[in-house]
């Protein structure tokens, strides 16, 4: 049911049900849900499935599960990005009229051998598919970028600057295989739901620039932006399915493993806490919880 004393607005989380739930995602869940919250907004859950062959059966129950035991309740039922294509489908389609995407049949090896330099998460697009009419039965489609610069403020990394044309370059919206692009299904997800706040880890930051572009493309207001600081694995590195089960959250780690996320989020909770049952430090978190706390810096996962 919708709660009446929330305003119009939301913020979201979005995990991609790949695996278990790591403690650097539950630190993307409590920040998004408590920057919410303290917005007075509603918060929504969306699954990002969309890359079936990485999906694994059951994580995604298992994550919402785990974020109801932690005392993250969210509004309304989750969206699935599976259930979606409809939608993509129509935003590819305006794209297509309005003339801002164009079909490309370049390989990852023509990608590579072509770019001008290295880019933000990919090598740049050098643009070879722009003025030759690719032909095929498995085309990308790909949004063209102008030369504008794009400009955010982040909540917490502050003001960022991107140019898509030097390091990003025109951008898959569609890939070959048929699946629509993350950059594409997360706009479209947003647009429908009614988010206004995104708040997510910081390994996405590099991302929105190109969301920013495609609401700009679509003709809509992007929403606000936080970007939160990412807790890696004891090695230094992003949590991925190798880390084993102890580093994991499951039942019987939620205390702890909520204060750890409060930690990364710049939070103090008292050492008291450390005994109690993961809605006290819920509790706890809304009532206290400072967003001008939160560090852009990432942390290494305690041993
Ligand atoms: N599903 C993405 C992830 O788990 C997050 C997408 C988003 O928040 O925009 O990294």
């Amino acid at each position: 049911m919708t709660d009446l004393s929330l305003g119009p607005g939301a913020g979201r989380f979005a995990p991609s049900p790949t695996g278990s739930l790591h403690p650097g995602t539950l630190v993307a869940a409590l920040g998004s849900y408590l920057l919410a919250r303290q917005a007075g907004l509603r918060w929504l859950l969306r699954i990002d499935d969309l890359d079936q062959p990485r999906v694994v059966t059951g994580a995604a129950d298992e994550i919402l599960r785990l974020l109801d035991l932690a005392g993250l309740h969210w509004d309304g039922t989750p969206l699935w990005q599976s259930r979606r294509g409809t939608r993509y489908a129509e935003a590819l389609q305006q794209l297509k009229r309005d003339q801002l995407v164009y079909p490309c049949s370049c390989s990852r090896k023509d990608v590579l051998a072509s770019a001008p330099h290295a880019g933000e998460d990919a090598p740049v697009y050098a643009g070879l598919c722009r003025a030759r009419a690719a032909r095929g039965s498995r085309l990308a489609w790909r949004l063209r970028v102008d030369q504008q610069v794009i400009q955010f403020r982040d909540q917490v990394f502050g003001e960022q600057v991107q140019s898509l044309a030097d390091q990003v370059g025109d951008f898959v919206v569609m890939r070959a295989d048929g699946v629509f692009a993350y950059q594409l299904a997360t706009v479209v997800d947003d647009l429908d739901s009614g988010v206004t706040q995104v708040v997510r880890g910081a390994d996405l930051l590099s991302s929105t620039p190109r969301q920013i572009y495609l609401y700009q493309c679509l003709g809509k207001n992007a929403p606000d932006y936080a970007h939160l600081p990412l807790l890696l694995s004891a090695d230094g590195q992003k949590f991925s399915k190798r880390h084993c089960l102890p580093s994991l959250v499951h039942e019987q780690n939620l205390t702890p493993m909520l204060l750890l996320a409060l930690q990364v989020l710049g939070q103090n909770p008292p050492a008291e806490l450390s005994t109690a049952p993961p809605l006290r430090v819920m509790n706890w978190a809304l009532s206290e919880f400072d967003p001008l706390k939160i560090p852009s810096a990432s942390r290494v996962m305690p041993r």
